[in-house]
């Protein structure tokens, strides 16, 4: 399961990743990237890895958690005798 998500503190609005993957991200009024948060289907797994590639900031990434949406692993807890 593949998703894009974009830093928003790093991104400089350069709008590569709008033009590489219009079925996923287009720009607000301000040219940033509004992305959509759906897993990506198999067919636009390659379009979006060129679009990180392309993104001169290094903003946009593609997370592959192989992890079902809404559930983290429980964190590791110890207990005291
Ligand atoms: S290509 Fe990178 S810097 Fe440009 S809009 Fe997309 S995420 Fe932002």
């Amino acid at each position: 399961m593949s998703k894009l998500r974009v830093d928003p503190i790093r991104c400089t609005a350069h709008g590569m990743c709008a033009e590489l993957l219009p079925e996923r991200v287009w720009l607000d009024d301000w040219g940033y990237p509004v992305i959509d948060g759906e897993p990506l289907s198999a067919d636009l797994v390659e379009h979006a890895r060129r679009a990180v590639a392309a993104c001169p900031v290094l903003a946009l990434t593609l997370d592959q958690s192989s992890r079902p949406a809404g559930r983290e692993p429980r964190a590791e807890t110890t207990r005291r005798r």
